[in-house]
């Protein structure tokens, strides 16, 4: 029926994605944004992610914004004694290292600053190579994307290493914690990433490698 390499795209045809379906597409062609709806359940059929490349962009802009204040602003300020010490992702991290604590400065340094970066530029890697038609390595890429997708669900690691913070500030010195300015961004940075791993189809990477791949 298919040739090695034969896609659903190739074949004209499509998975609903919400009852599992395939169904071939009365009108075929290789639109990557063509829509209809299924057969069985009326949910919409698409053969990729409708604008996969076009949200992706914008949650990626949006969370590189965002991720300046993040680092800029403090995300929490401890109050001891009357004494107001407003600190931000990297001085927290410091903060740590010189009491002592590296293992914790170390999860919030990787999990905090080099985790969110690491998921942008692979992300606007991943979505260049696709908008250069690249036929670079896929499987790679598309290991490159589960790892992105992936961490995703890590990222709540900073927030059980802020309460970890918060336990020992509070118990050790009966101090209060505000959360900061920096704290709000971070967690849009956090969604933003999640939300533009979703939006990116990986099937794009492979849409340009033909049947040799
Ligand atoms: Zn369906």
């Amino acid at each position: 029926m298919s040739a090695p390499g034969a896609t659903g795209l190739s074949i004209s045809c499509a998975s609903c994605h919400e009852c599992g379906r395939l169904c071939r597409l009365p009108h075929g062609g290789h639109s990557a944004d063509f829509e209809t709806l299924c057969s069985r359940c009326g949910s919409g059929l698409h053969y990729r992610k409708p604008y996969s490349l076009q949200r992706t962009w914008a949650f990626v802009i949006a969370a590189a914004i965002c991720y300046v204040p993040a680092n800029l602003f403090p995300v929490m300020t401890v109050i001891s004694l009357g004494d107001a010490d407003s600190e931000t992702i990297l001085s927290g991290a410091i903060y740590l290292l010189t009491n002592g604590m590296w293992p914790l400065a170390l999860i919030v340094f990787v999990a905090s600053i080099c985790v969110p970066i690491a998921k942008i530029i692979s992300l606007v890697t991943l979505l260049i190579s696709v908008h250069r038609r690249s036929s670079w390595r896929p499987a790679d890429r598309t290991r490159l994307y589960r790892a992105t997708e992936a961490i995703g669900r890590w990222s709540m690691v900073d927030i059980y290493v802020d309460t970890i913070l918060v336990a020992l500030v509070s118990l050790g010195n009966l101090a209060t914690i505000e959360a900061g300015t920096g704290a709000v961004f971070f967690g849009a940075v956090v969604v933003l990433t999640m939300f533009a791993a979703e939006s990116f189809d990986p099937r794009l990477i492979w849409d340009n490698c033909g049947a040799e791949s």
